[in-house]
């Protein structure tokens, strides 16, 4: 498992490595015998059997043995050094651009060398180019298993990898530490067997199991670092509950009454979330859970109970956004709700004249004022929550592990405030157990009643008129329409002039509407007042940029258009058309697409066409995109696999699961020395 953190400077060695190729390996991420035990084969070259020259393919990997006829340094084309090796069946041409002179020593004409290389066909008969030589002796047994190609970096010989890696395995004690029952129903080799296997396969091995990674041999070895990733999630999780928290029994009044004034009744899925909220909160530990929820399934309610049952009990809940679109959005639609039961808010982002926030930080420090709702500001130096019971973190992905933790921080005393995150990017399955293992999570699997479906059209840039003319009509109707501007993710600059033209095109072909522009450079309160306009219905069309992306919530809004939708990724494209479809107006997101499609732009075209459920898009993003990627947002000390793979090997997820568990319950020690020897001395970096 590789961790985020930068190599070390200076390694210390251990026996036999001394501190100057410690400092190299510790590039690998090598730091003892346990790790280069665990840095496995890239792949394997077969030099078991020796191919007849005249026999060799062209294009195929080989090895041959024969005697040097004849070598010497040529200078034209280039300077390099060039020899004649025979064997009984004919001759073959070696060919080095770069040598040392150790090499040309090697070759001198009678001596005998087995070389390993890929034959090609060249001017004067076959060749190799920079085959790997080895001299032998004459009859000389060869190897018995398979060689294995390590990856390496720059002032670590593949040989000399090859060695260490060979010399602590000789030191690897037999330690199992799974279950023998486990390895039964999971047919698994041990974890010796498997090392062994995988450093040195015998040459009767099958090559493709290998290769695509599914030798159990394999297998055992990514069950284990999924174990140990479980592990490592599971510790850090019954750590935390070891933590105090503030104790917020559920008193009802406040949330009560919220409930009594909303226009509507939650919906199933969202009655189930605010208990299992609830009971977190009346809990003596810090919760920890993540509530998912499709774009449009309501959130933000279910945040607002839960700062409500915050504020009950005399304590404050902080809610952070990361626009300020969307903050002052939850804002003004808390304050809607709050107003009428006489509660009061602090609104804070970075935009506020100095005096109101100066008013608010100062009501916020003492505990007169609850309930905080801003950007970033809010976890800045001066903002003080002294009664901070209830963090609640919206669009969680957009925030890094830091920002989260300063926001955690911002509590005094020494209890930790109770964490609620919120993320409308789906998750798969899969990727959640591993990498949310940590976290307790609450699902939206519901959308609120009366949503119409919204319909996706992909319409080709040369039809951007057809376009037009269909936004002139549903305005004229009396509905309101986003128009979101090409992405230009290399320049900011560009990015703001697209949107400015797009404007201005709009409004010279659409006379007589009114059109809004906003965009990630406008003052704040020019944002807001273009946002107030199109949610009071004053506005018809609004040209904007990605700034719209998250949460903006205008249920009049029923149009949305996309323009270079191939730019943007399948996540991007399900928010932006989330915007719409919240009425109960008909809704359409229309993508306006640009030749020429790359492949996986029109894989994820036909994916954002064909899917309206973000958990499938999110499972296809997965499998055009990976998981590396996917995952990249979260930023923490979550160790990341290495070898296994989520989606080949999804179905070893739950079995580590449920191994964890145990492991943990029954076999600390046994959990212990598992985890140092994946995670050795770094698990105090994994997480706070
Ligand atoms: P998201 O989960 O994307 O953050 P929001 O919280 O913005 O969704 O909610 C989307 C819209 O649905 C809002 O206008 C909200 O007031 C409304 N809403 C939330 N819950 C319900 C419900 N149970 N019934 C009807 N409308 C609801
Ligand atoms: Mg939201």
């Amino acid at each position: 498992m590789a961790s985020e953190r930068k190599p070390a400077r200076v390694a210390t060695g251990w026996p036999g490595v001394g501190a100057a190729l410690a400092t190299r390996l510790a590039k690998l991420d090598i730091r003892g015998p346990d790790d280069l035990r665990l840095h496995l084969p890239l792949r394997y070259e077969d030099e078991t059997r020796l191919t007849a020259i005249a026999d060799a393919r062209e294009g195929e990997a080989v090895q041959v043995e024969g005697e040097v006829v004849s070598s010497e340094v040529v200078l034209r084309p280039r300077r390099q050094l060039v020899a004649r090796i025979r064997d009984d069946s004919g001759t073959l041409t070696a060919r080095w651009l770069h040598f040392y002179p150790a090499q040309q020593k090697q070759l001198e004409p009678g001596r005998r060398l087995r070389l390993f290389g890929e034959v090609r066909g060249g001017f004067f008969g076959d060749e190799m180019i920079h085959p790997r030589v080895r001299p032998v002796a004459a009859g000389e047994a060869l190897p018995t298993s398979l060689t294995p190609i390590y990856p390496t970096t720059a002032g670590v010989a593949q040989s000399a990898l090859r060695k260490l890696i060979a010399r602590a395995l000789e030191g690897l004690a037999d330690e199992e530490y799974l279950p023998q029952a486990v390895l039964v129903e999971l047919a698994l080799p041990t974890f010796t067997e498997a090392l062994r296997t995988l450093h040195r396969p015998p040459p009767e091995i099958d090559p493709a199991a290998l290769e695509s990674r599914t030798h159990p041999a394999w297998r055992r070895i990514k069950f284990e670092e999924l174990l140990v990733q479980q592990l490592s999630l599971r510790r850090a999780y019954n750590a935390r509950r070891t933590r105090n928290a503030p104790v917020l029994p559920a008193r009802g009044h406040l949330s009560g009454a919220l409930l009594a004034s909303l226009p509507f009744g939650l919906t199933g899925a969202q009655q189930r979330t605010v208990a299992e909220i609830a009971a977190d909160l009346a809990a003596a530990h810090p919760m920890q859970r993540l509530l998912q929820g499709d774009v449009g399934a309501g959130k933000t309610v279910v945040a607002a109970l839960a700062m409500m049952q915050a504020a009950e009990n005399g304590y404050q809940a902080a809610l952070m956004a990361p626009t300020e679109i969307l903050a002052e959005q939850h804002y003004l639609k808390l304050q809607a709700w709050l107003a009428p039961l006489g509660i009061e808010i602090a609104w804070l982002s970075g935009s506020r004249g100095k005096r109101e926030r100066s008013a608010a930080l100062a009501r916020l420090g003492s505990g007169e004022v609850l309930l905080a709702v801003g950007t970033h500001a809010l976890i800045e130096d001066p903002v003080a929550l002294p009664r901070l019971a209830l963090a609640v973190v919206d669009e969680q992905h957009r925030f890094g592990v830091r920002q989260r933790l300063a926001l955690r921080d911002k509590a005094s005393g020494g209890s930790h405030p109770h964490m609620l995150m919120m993320s409308a990017t789906p998750i798969p399955r899969t990727l959640a157990m591993t990498h949310y293992a940590d976290l307790d999570v609450s699902v939206l699997d519901e959308l609120p009643p009366g949503r119409t479906p919204v319909v996706t059209r992909l319409v080709s840039e040369a039809r951007r008129d057809d376009v037009v003319a269909r936004i002139r009509d549903a305005c004229v109707g009396g509905r309101q329409a986003y128009w979101v501007c090409p992405l230009i993710e290399e320049s900011e600059a560009l990015q703001l002039q697209t949107a400015q033209d797009t404007f201005e095109t709009l409004s010279a072909s659409l006379p007589g509407l009114r059109i809004g522009l906003v965009h990630g450079r406008l003052k704040s309160a020019e944002k807001s007042q273009v946002m107030a306009e199109f949610a009071a219905g004053r506005l018809d069309l609004l040209v904007a940029t990605t700034v719209i992306e998250v949460g903006v919530d205008v249920p009049n809004a029923s149009l949305m258009v996309i323009e270079h939708a191939e730019r943007f990724g399948l996540a991007q494209l399900h928010q932006l058309r989330g915007r719409v479809g919240r009425g109960t107006a008909e809704s359409a997101c229309v993508l306006i697409y640009a030749h020429p499609l790359s492949e996986t732009a029109r894989a994820r075209l036909k994916v954002i066409y064909e899917h309206a459920d973000g958990f499938v898009i999110a499972r296809e993003d997965l499998r055009i995109r990976g998981p590396g990627e996917f995952v990249g947002a979260r930023q923490s000390g979550v160790p990341m696999l290495r070898y296994a793979d989520l989606e080949q090997d999804g179905e070893l997820i739950a079995p580590a699961r449920a191994l964890a568990e145990r492991m943990l319950a029954h076999a600390p020690e046994r959990t212990d020395r598992l985890m140092s020897r994946w995670l050795a001395g770094r698990l105090g970096l994994l997480r706070a």
